[in-house]
């Protein structure tokens, strides 16, 4: 069975770089070193990045999308399927219920995510997988910038405010269009990010049942969507206040936590 093309539909570039894959593989190898855990792959495609990871001797799940993938994979891997070493879900990642019997001790996820959805998987994925806790992505470079940007740089954002005040971000490193077939128009960056211990406060944690997630969320993209201007504008309530006249991009992750708590 030869391996299916490559479809635009399902954001699909197919990593060729062995160097790039070997580098992923040993990122992903970090993650659960002590867990022993299920390790996830989302958007395994042909399998180029499924084929090493098996070779960590984790017991693996991909969940995949494009049916066609999900046959090829299966053809391909029937051995490893049957001996329970690696399970396949054809479906799409934004739909998975998260609480299935199998996902029991996956504590890691990974994956070269279609550009167009990895901002929404990874915000899904934090928000309702209560129990993963490392994750390591390719995404587009620009994606993973704005995901690790410092205050007052041009890529600091929601994004970057919501997953560094959750998570602990470790490493990453860039991968040219060469490295994938056919070649995506932008550049690659691959990234790790872990849960962190122990929150700032226990009610920024989604899970929590006084979570203050959701709103503290919504106030924070509420600020941005005036990026240009002073806080006060946004905030009548800190008209009087020195953080009035500070634009939403100077605050740090900490410090738009403690605006919240202040004005909420
Ligand atoms: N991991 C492979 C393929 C990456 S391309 C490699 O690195 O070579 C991205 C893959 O994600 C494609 O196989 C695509 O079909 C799949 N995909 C796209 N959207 C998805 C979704 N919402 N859920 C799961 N898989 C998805």
């Amino acid at each position: 069975m030869s391996s299916p093309s490559a479809d635009k539909q399902f954001g699909q570039h197919f990593l060729i770089n062995q160097g790039v894959i070997d580098r992923i593989v040993r990122s992903v190898a970090t993650l659960n070193r002590d867990s022993g855990g299920t390790l996830i792959e989302i958007g395994p495609g042909p399998g180029a990045l499924t084929k090493e990871l098996l070779a960590l001797e984790w017991p693996l799940i991909a969940i995949e999308l494009d049916p066609r993938m999900v046959e090829f994979l299966e053809h391909e891997h029937a051995s490893k399927i049957s001996q329970g070493k690696l399970k396949i879900i054809s479906q799409d990642a934004l739909a998975v219920d998260w609480n299935r019997d199998d996902f029991e001790n996956a504590y890691s996820i990974c994956g070269n995510l279609p550009y167009n959805v990895g901002t929404a998987i990874i915000f899904s994925l934090l928000e309702k997988n209560q129990k993963a806790n490392g994750f390591c992505f390719m995404l587009q470079k620009e994606v993973v910038q704005r995901f690790m940007a410092k205050p007052r740089c041009k890529d600091y954002g929601v994004p970057s405010i919501m997953l560094q005040l959750l998570c602990d971000i470790g490493e990453h490193f860039w991968v040219q269009p060469g490295s994938f077939n056919p070649p995506p128009k932008v550049q690659s960056g691959v990234f790790s990010f872990c849960r962190k211990a122990k929150l700032i406060n226990e009610r920024l944690n989604p899970f929590h049942p006084q979570s203050e997630y959701f709103e503290f969320n919504k106030f924070v993209k509420r600020a941005f969507q005036s990026r240009r201007k002073m806080l006060r504008k946004v905030f009548p309530d800190l008209k009087e206040s020195p953080r009035g006249t500070q634009r939403p991009e100077e605050l740090s992750p900490e410090e738009w936590w403690e605006l919240w708590e202040l004005i909420k």
